[in-house]
């Protein structure tokens, strides 16, 4: 579907979720924890969680440290504390820790800016170092979750069978200027709208441009 109308399908699906509650960490970034350091923990963080519940534990988190040199300051049990309502809390504190010290001893205290090195912490897969770069920075990396999987492949945008392969996909065609953008309107747009389940296709504003491939009834 190469004329598939983007920036158009994109903007009216902005315009359905604009009084929803955003996106985990583009929320965060604009409430001001908007540093790399930041948005990676946040990432981390969000992990199979809520993004609801992402969002408190992370500001419960930065009231009490927000930097390297503060995190590595708490011990195991108060970190795990601090994030409990997250999933996986204890191995979420553990690679915090790690990450934190890496962060210390290896980049002199500052987040390295870079998609290799993100990725070579332990922990840090491809979606979390994605969404840290291009929300606290602006990089043009295309952060690919269930929902940006799901909706581009219902409009037929693209054909893939999993998040990694739609990733790829989207890099191939979609244009740069909305490779931050996608994540933060479809993950909304993915819980309000186009829902994994019964996705709301009567009411749905791109419905006459969405092959609406796999969506029963
Ligand atoms: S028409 Fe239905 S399947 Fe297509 S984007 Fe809208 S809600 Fe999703």
């Amino acid at each position: 579907m190469s004329d598939f109308p983007i920036h158009s399908v994109l903007a009216r699906c902005a315009e359905a979720v604009k009084d929803k509650a955003p996106a985990a960490m583009f929320g965060l970034r604009d409430e001001g924890y908007g540093s790399l350091y930041e948005q990676l923990i946040s990432s981390l963080i969000s992990v199979r969680t809520y993004d609801e519940t992402s969002t408190t534990v992370s500001r419960r988190l930065f009231a009490t440290a927000r930097t390297p040199a503060e995190m590595v300051r708490l011990d195991r049990e108060q970190l795990i504390q601090l994030i409990a309502e997250a999933t996986f809390a204890p191995a979420k504190a553990d690679q915090i820790l790690t990450i934190s010290q890496q962060i210390i001893d290896d980049h002199g205290g500052k987040t390295p800016e870079d998609y290799e090195q993100l990725v070579a912490f332990k922990g840090v897969g491809p979606k979390v170092a994605s969404l840290a770069l291009g929300v606290a920075l602006g990089y043009p990396i295309i952060a690919v979750d269930i929902h940006v999987h799901r909706i581009t492949n219902r409009w037929g945008y693209v054909a893939t069978a999993n998040p990694n392969k739609t990733r790829d996909a989207l890099t191939e065609k979609l244009p740069q200027d909305l490779w931050v953008e996608i994540n933060r309107v479809l993950v909304p747009f993915g819980k309000h709208v186009c829902t994994g389940k019964y996705p709301k296709c009567h009411s749905c504003p791109v419905v006459d441009d969405c092959a609406q491939v796999g969506v029963v009834g």
